[in-house]
């Protein structure tokens, strides 16, 4: 084993858990053991809990100004470390090292974001009626909760760890279980940058952390990433404890080629998003539908698709279990009556047979009432679903149930408007193959990809972390008490 066992980290401190039960963290590289991670208790989250509700007093009395000091260091410490961080996340994520340097850049541009929240937290200020101020400001909630998912071990973490603290809450972390190790290194750092003990708390463990952490009395707001299934337990079960609530869920993206988009620049980037980290991103299009004669696009898809290969330029998918259900699908789709054209079942990597890779695949002739059409693959794998019109390809898009990210890859502005007025998601691209929006604008999709008010970063992120305090002062200056006099 590479590593040391994980541990909880409670109060500024690696701790035990109560508990002998733990579960293997497996590099996907090459299947070897780096390390094993509790699955904590109830009793466990208690003690976080209990350590971040002592700190919170003096953590969210300390002017944000002060607080964002923590988050300047910070961003100096991950820049410092991107080389280190990197390695670590590539190593149980299984993604390549470039993308892992990626990630952790992004994690730089968030913490970037949290430092300039003092200039967007100000409040406002009004005379209401003569001598009556009415005034806002924006309130820590307490100690909030973060649940994250396997596919960003650095970058999710980050898109809540700097913002929810900044603003003055303490939290608890619960990390993926298959990537435990990335965050009880940011762990490390954000104590080296001076955040006081206490105020990030990590909790390691599976579904009942899960559970614990919705129902905690002295849990004020859930943040959850991940799958829908368990984004709508999350939901339900964190807002029926009179919860603030924001789960992000599953994808299922899609990508309309239109016969005018420019050939060469199209499929480089329907390639890159179907395939990178592995097809296991959230944002990653999933489904490309091809408005009329788009033939010699889809040839040169499959050209750039056979430059990506398993173990150089593609890393490889999260387990065993990931790599059986995506090539199943592929499987299910070649039964149905679609056209593999690009078939990335059965990769191998030299040296790394136990790696769980899956090479690029393109499936043709997908029709919307396949698996493959409809439901998330989480793997290098783009769907090709034919129109002859736009409409029919905008409805094809509007009926599936998520609504991460959309994308249209025309020369047409007026043609691409439309496609941005009628798609059902919340992040949408033009000529973009992962419309990720960047900093400061905010992250979160629509439907079944989102349950919650509000986006999970960036501006709109202030408003989940945080309440509105109003107050109304009225100060008597005639009431005759002069103390200048
Ligand atoms: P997952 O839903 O299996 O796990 C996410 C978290 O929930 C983990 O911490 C896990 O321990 C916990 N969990 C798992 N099963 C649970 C259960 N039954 N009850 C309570 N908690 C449970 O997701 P994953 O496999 O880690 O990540 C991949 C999924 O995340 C994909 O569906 C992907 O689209 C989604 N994702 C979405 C976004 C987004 O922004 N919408 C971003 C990243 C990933």
């Amino acid at each position: 084993m590479k590593y040391s066992p994980v541990q909880n980290y409670v109060n500024g401190k690696f701790v035990a858990a109560s508990t002998s039960k733990t579960m293997e963290v497996i590099s996907p590289l090459d299947g070897n053991l780096l390390s094993t991670v509790p699955m904590s208790t109830a009793k466990d989250l208690d003690e976080a809990v209990k350590a971040a509700r002592a700190a919170f007093p003096a953590w969210s009395k300390t002017p944000i100004k002060e607080r964002v000091q923590v988050f300047f260091r910070y961003k100096y410490l991950l820049e410092k470390h991107l080389k280190e961080l990197s390695e670590l996340v590539q190593e149980e994520n299984g993604k390549t090292y470039s993308e892992a340097v990626a990630e952790v850049e992004k994690s730089i541009e968030l913490t970037e974001f949290a430092c300039s929240l003092p200039q967007l937290v100000t409040g406002e200020i009004l005379e209401v009626s003569k001598g009556v101020e009415c005034r806002t400001e924006h309130v820590p909630l307490g100690v909030v909760a973060s649940i994250v998912p396997f596919n960003f071990p650095a970058m999710v973490p980050n898109w809540t760890i700097p913002n929810a603290i900044a603003l003055g809450n303490c939290m608890i972390i619960k990390p993926s279980e298959k990537v435990p190790l990335s965050t009880a290194r940011l762990a490390q750092l954000l104590k080296e940058a001076g955040l006081p003990d206490g105020v990030l708390n990590i909790v390691n463990g599976d579904s009942e952390i899960v559970t614990a952490i919705c129902d905690h009395p002295g849990i004020e707001a859930v943040s959850f990433v991940g799958s829908t299934k368990v984004a709508k337990i999350v939901y339900q079960r964190a807002t029926q404890n009179y919860k603030r609530a924001l789960a992000l869920g599953g994808a299922k993206n899609h990508l309309m080629v239109l016969p005018d988009a420019i050939p060469g620049m199209t499929a480089q980037n329907v390639a890159a998003s179907m395939s990178g980290c592995a097809g296991q991103r959230c944002m990653a299009a999933s489904a490309m539908i091809g408005v009329g004669n788009v033939d010699s696009i889809i040839d040169k898809i499959c050209e750039e698709a056979r430059k990506i290969i398993p173990g150089e330029n593609l890393g490889a998918v999260i387990s065993k279990e990931s790599k059986e259900r995506i090539e199943r699908y592929i499987g299910e789709a070649e039964r149905d009556g679609a056209k593999i054209l690009v078939d990335g079942r059965n990769a191998k990597v030299k040296g790394k047979e136990n790696g769980t890779y899956v090479g690029p695949t393109v499936i043709d002739y997908v029709t919307p009432n396949m698996s493959v059409a409809k439901e998330e693959i989480f793997g290098p794998v783009i769907s090709i679903i034919r129109t002859n019109t736009v409409d029919e390809a905008l409805a094809i898009e509007n009926a599936n149930p998520y609504g991460n990210a959309a994308s249209v890859f025309t020369q047409n502005g007026g043609m691409a408007r439309y496609i941005i007025d009628r798609a059902s998601a919340g992040m949408i691209g033009v000529n973009v193959g992962v419309p990720v929006p960047r900093e400061p604008f905010s992250f979160g999709g629509w439907n079944e990809s989102k349950f919650g008010v509000g986006d999970i970063t960036g501006k709109s992120s202030i408003e989940f972390w945080t309440k509105l305090k109003k107050s109304t002062t009225k100060w008597n200056a005639e009431s005759g008490v002069n103390w200048m006099s």
